[in-house]
């Protein structure tokens, strides 16, 4: 694909617009259905680059970016579904449609990981409405603008912050005045982690000014900048032929002279997102800053349980000058029935794909679940007085002293998510459930998974 071919304007898709991209009539009209009908609940949006360079429209429906970028029936169960397509399709009454809309976003666990009950950091006894503060050296900065992507992924955990849902469930900040504040009181923070949403899909004028408000002198303990940005995948033209493309490197070039890491974390989840020629060259415009790129996304049934397609992925990057950095497990959010695969099954794609690459792309960690205490990679299966284990560590927590200290929980070939393990060895407690000293921070795991939704189910 050269460049010449490529489109340099962004153009979105939406619900309200897809039928005027040239491939919805291409479409079966159940495939059609699905989006009209799901998309009411899951928000849909992609753009023309998707559209005409990633999805391969011979593969429809199984091609894994057409999965990714598309609402499909199967994300809901059967009952549901009818029951939404009736109101959706009937035209008829609102009012119902707005509160069954909202009945299966909230079954839906929207806020995982304690992120409403527990990441939300004060500053003078307030709550700081676009901050999260999970573990002690990183600060999330969610910026207002940020808080959209350039398409949405179908599995995202971010999803309420795009579905229009009660405004006390999203995270945005309007400046970074607080953010400033907040950082100067807090010298243990070295990182700050610009997120969204896509930070980038703002323009680099309003995005430099983010840069330019942690640069200042007294932020010195601030070491590293993060970026997590989707863009590298499907609107690489933001690192190449954007109008501000060139502005946007020269901002990632100050950070580095300023002698601060920059870090951009790049979202990809399948191989086909950097086969184009202009991915490929994004990276290398990135990296030509100084800034690191590293490589991150989710194992997802459907999209990316081809060990080869992470080692593709990987071993592209890397002969890029990007760093895999992560492969996550599916987390427990949204449409998670439709996309978790086994512990066990994450196990074995991260370990047969690990094991095809070069040494220099085995500085990806994995599988890795960003769950309530943190952090937490299956390092395998074992066996261990004849009882057969999961093998597990923190590879971050909200407690500094986990990290990296291997446990173990009895092996369920079905389980999915860190709450349905129990601790092996016939143990009551895994130990990070019992430490006192975080008792105000941390509950059991099993309640943290729904922690946010009693109270928030209120206005329902
Ligand atoms: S890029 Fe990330 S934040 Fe954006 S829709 Fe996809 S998963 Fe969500």
């Amino acid at each position: 694909m050269s460049l010449e071919t490529l489109p340099d304007k962004f153009k979105p898709y939406t619900r309200q617009s897809i039928s005027q991209a040239r491939q919805w009539q291409w479409m079966a009209p159940e495939l059609r259905e699905a989006v009209q009908v799901v998309s009411h609940v899951l928000p849909f949006r992609t753009n023309a680059y998707v559209m005409d360079h990633l999805i391969d429209w011979a593969k429809v429906p199984d091609d894994p970016i057409y999965r990714l970028t598309f609402p499909h029936k199967d994300m809901l169960p059967a009952h549901e579904y009818e029951h939404l397509r009736d109101l959706v399709l009937g035209g008829g009454d609102a009012k119902a449609l707005a509160a069954t809309v909202q009945a299966i976003r909230m079954r839906m666990n929207p806020h995982p990981a304690g992120q409403l009950t527990h990441n939300v950091p004060q500053l003078n006894g307030e709550p700081l409405r676009g901050l999260q503060h999970k573990y002690r050296e990183t600060v999330l900065f969610f910026p207002s603008s940020g808080q959209t992507c350039h398409a949405y992924c179908t599995f995202c955990f971010r999803w309420p912050q795009f579905a229009g849902m009660d405004g006390d469930l999203k995270f945005d900040a309007r400046d970074t005045d607080q953010l400033v504040a907040y950082l100067k009181a807090h010298p243990d923070v070295t990182d700050v982690l610009i997120t969204g949403g896509d930070p980038l899909i703002m323009n680099t004028r309003s995005f430099e000014q983010i840069i330019d408000a942690l640069l200042v002198p007294e932020l010195g303990h601030i070491q590293n900048i993060r970026v997590g940005t989707k863009s590298v995948a499907y609107w690489p033209q933001r690192f190449v032929t954007d109008k501000d493309a060139d502005d946007l490197l020269r901002v990632f070039e100050r950070v580095v002279k300023s002698g601060k890491n920059m870090a951009v974390m790049g979202h990809y989840n399948h191989a086909a997102e950097l086969r184009p020629e202009i991915a490929q060259r994004a990276v290398k415009r990135i990296v030509g800053t100084g800034a690191t790129l590293r490589m991150q996304g989710p194992l997802i049934r459907h999209i990316n349980e081809d060990p080869n397609s992470w080692a593709e992925l990987w071993t592209t990057g890397v002969k890029l000058g990007a760093i895999p950095y992560y492969m996550f497990v599916e987390r427990d959010t949204g449409p998670s029935e439709y996309f978790a695969l086994p512990l066990a099954r994450a196990h074995e794609v991260f370990q047969q794909a690990y094991s095809q690459v070069s040494g220099l792309a085995r500085t990806v960690r994995g599988p890795s679940m960003s769950a309530f205490p943190g952090k937490v990679a299956i390092d395998g299966v074992v066996t261990i007085n004849g009882e057969k284990l999961f093998a597990l560590q923190f590879l971050q927590a909200r407690n500094p002293e986990w990290v990296r200290k291997p446990f173990f929980a009895k092996y369920v070939p079905h389980a999915t998510w860190l709450d349905q393990l129990q601790p092996a060895f016939g143990q009551s407690k895994f130990f990070f459930e019992s430490d006192e000293q975080l008792h105000a921070r941390v509950i059991p795991i099993k309640q943290a998974r729904h922690a946010a939704a009693p109270q928030l189910v209120t206005g329902t």
